[in-house]
C-alpha cells in the first residue's frame, strides 16, 4: 500500500462521517467501540474544501481524442491482482432508473450513495489483500454534467480515504467504450510501464450490465469476456448470491456467422484476362470489397474506380470510359446499391461493347458495422500502432445502403453475377480482436 495513504489526515476524518443509513459499514468498522457522527460529509464540508482535502486527482485524459478520463485516489500501486468494478449500479446506486439515487438539490454537491453499505469495506479489504482497485465506467455525458460527475468522483474518493484506486471512464463512442477493451488495454500499459504483468486468473471484474432479465444491457459481461477476466454481478460479488447462469448476450457476434467459402461458385474470377470488361462490386462498406478488388483485379491490371477517391459519380463514370479507351479493364469499387447507380456503368459497357459483370458481397449490415468498428477502434494494439487507423464510416452509410438496396439481376445487363462471402483474414491476434463484442450504437 502506498505510504501517502497514511498522510491524508484531514480526509481520513471524512471517512467516519458516513451516510446515515450506512449501519452495516459502521458495525463492521466499530471495533474501537465509539459512535461516529452520522453526518454526511456533503453537509459538513463545502465541495471546495473537499477538493483540497481529497487525495484524488484527475490526470490528463488518455487516447488520441482524450476520450478516456483517468483519475487516481492516493497513490495506487500496480499489483498483478486487479479488482475491477463498474461504477453505476455496481459500486454506487445508479443515477437513473430503478433504485436510482435522488437528485441533488440545485447548488449542492452531486448526490451519490453506495450501492450497498458494505461496498466501501469490501474495497478496503481488497486493498489490504493486495489487489489493485480499478473503476471502469462508461459515461455518456459532457459539458456541465461531466464537470458535476468528475466532482462526484472526488466525493466518492473522499469517502475512501484509505483505499487507493484508479478510475478510467469512457466518454465517447470509441475504442474505450465498454464492451470494447480500450480501457483494459490502457490499464495493462500502465502496469507494464511499472514492470507489472496483470494476472488475469487472479483478477476479476464486477458489473451490473450482465444480460440478466432485469438488466438494461450486457455490456459489462461482454467486456469481461472480451478482456478475458472472471466476471461477477454486484449481487454475486458483494452479496455472495449464487452465480447466475441465466443471462442473454444480445447483439451481433461473429461466432454466429456461418462458415462460407470466399466465392459461392467455382466460376473463375477472371476467365480470360485478355477480355476487356467492367466489373461492378456491390455491397456494404466494410465487407471486403477493396481487398478482393486489389487481390483479384488491380493486381492483374484492372483500373480501380472508387468514388471515395474520385469524389463524384460522374467522375467515376468518366474514369471508366477513360480506362476502356486506354484498353484497360476496370473494377468499380463502390457500394453500388441500386439498379439506377449500376445502370451508369451498364450504359458505358454497352457504349464500348464490352461485357459487364457484377460481384455481390453477401456480408450483412451487422457484419459490416462490426467490421467498421473493428477497423476504426479494435485492431490489436500491436497492429493498430503500425497501421494508420481507419476512420469510422458513418452509420448513415450503412442504413442508406440497407434501405436503398436492390439485388442485382442479370436483366440489368450483366453477363454474370458472382457472390462473394466474408472470410476473415488476419493473424490469430487480429482474429481474436475481430471476434470480440464490439457493440456501440451507430446513432
Ligand atoms: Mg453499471
Amino acid at each position: 500500500m502506498s505510504s501517502s495513504a497514511l498522510q491524508v489526515g484531514s480526509s481520513t476524518s471524512l471517512s467516519k462521517k458516513r451516510p446515515a443509513e450506512d449501519n452495516d459499514a459502521l458495525s463492521m468498522e466499530g471495533s474501537k467501540g465509539h459512535k461516529v457522527a452520522k453526518v454526511h460529509p456533503f453537509f459538513s464540508k463545502s465541495s471546495q474544501e473537499l477538493k483540497t482535502t481529497s487525495a484524488f486527482q484527475w490526470h490528463k485524459p488518455l487516447g488520441a481524442r482524450s476520450s478516456c478520463l483517468y483519475g487516481t485516489n492516493l497513490d495506487p500501486a500496480c499489483s498483478p491482482k486487479v479488482a475491477a468494478f463498474d461504477l453505476d449500479g455496481t459500486l454506487i446506486k445508479p443515477s437513473f432508473g430503478k433504485g436510482a439515487v435522488k437528485k441533488a438539490l440545485k447548488g449542492s454537491p452531486p448526490a451519490w450513495e453506495w450501492w450497498k453499505d458494505r461496498v466501501p469495506n469490501t474495497l478496503k479489504d481488497l486493498n489490504s489483500e493486495g489487489y489493485s482497485i480499478v473503476i471502469i465506467s462508461n459515461q455518456a455525458i459532457k459539458g456541465a454534467s461531466l464537470i458535476t460527475w468528475k466532482e462526484k468522483i472526488r466525493l466518492i474518493a473522499a469517502a475512501l480515504p484509505s483505499v487507493p484506486f484508479r478510475i478510467l471512464a469512457a466518454i465517447a463512442k470509441d475504442e474505450y467504450r465498454k464492451p470494447m477493451p480500450g480501457m483494459w488495454i490502457e490499464l495493462t500499459k500502465k502496469f507494464k510501464d511499472e514492470g507489472v504483468e496483470i494476472d488475469k486468473t487472479a483478477s476479476f471484474f464486477v458489473g451490473d450490465a450482465a444480460g440478466r432479465d432485469s438488466d438494461f444491457a450486457s455490456t459489462d459481461r461482454k467486456w469481461a469476456l472480451n478482456v478475458d477476466l472472471p466476471f461477477f454481478t454486484p449481487e454475486e460479488y458483494f452479496l455472495k448470491q449464487p452465480v447466475q447462469t441465466k443471462f442473454k448476450l444480445d447483439g451481433f457476434s461473429v461466432v454466429d456467422l456461418p462458415t462460407l467459402p470466399l466465392f459461392s461458385s467455382d466460376t473463375p474470377v477472371i476467365a480470360d484476362i485478355r477480355q476487356r470488361e467492367i466489373v461492378v462490386l456491390v455491397g456494404f462498406p466494410g465487407v471486403g470489397k477493396s481487398t478482393i478488388c486489389q487481390r483479384y483485379f488491380v493486381s492483374r491490371g484492372y483500373e480501380r474506380i472508387n468514388q471515395d477517391t474520385l469524389g463524384t459519380r460522374p467522375k467515376c463514370v468518366a474514369a471508366v470510359e477513360k480506362a476502356l479507351q486506354k484498353d484497360l479493364s476496370c473494377v468499380v469499387d463502390n457500394t453500388n446499391r441500386d439498379v439506377q447507380t449500376r445502370k451508369f456503368y451498364v450504359d458505358v459497357a454497352r457504349k464500348f461493347k464490352v461485357p459487364i459483370r457484377c460481384f455481390v458481397f453477401s456480408g450483412t449490415m451487422e457484419l459490416a458495422w462490426h467490421n467498421n468498428l473493428y477497423r476504426a477502434f479494435n485492431q490489436p494494439p500491436s497492429t493498430a500502432s503500425q497501421e494508420e487507423k481507419r476512420a469510422l464510416v458513418p452509420y448513415l452509410a450503412f442504413t442508406s445502403f440497407r434501405d436503398g438496396y436492390e439485388e442485382p439481376t442479370l436483366s440489368e445487363g450483366f453477363s454474370e453475377i458472382q457472390t462473394v462471402n466474408w472470410v476473415f483474414e488476419g493473424t490469430e491476434e487480429e482474429r481474436k480482436y475481430w471476434s470480440m463484442w464490439l457493440q456501440i450504437q451507430g446513432k
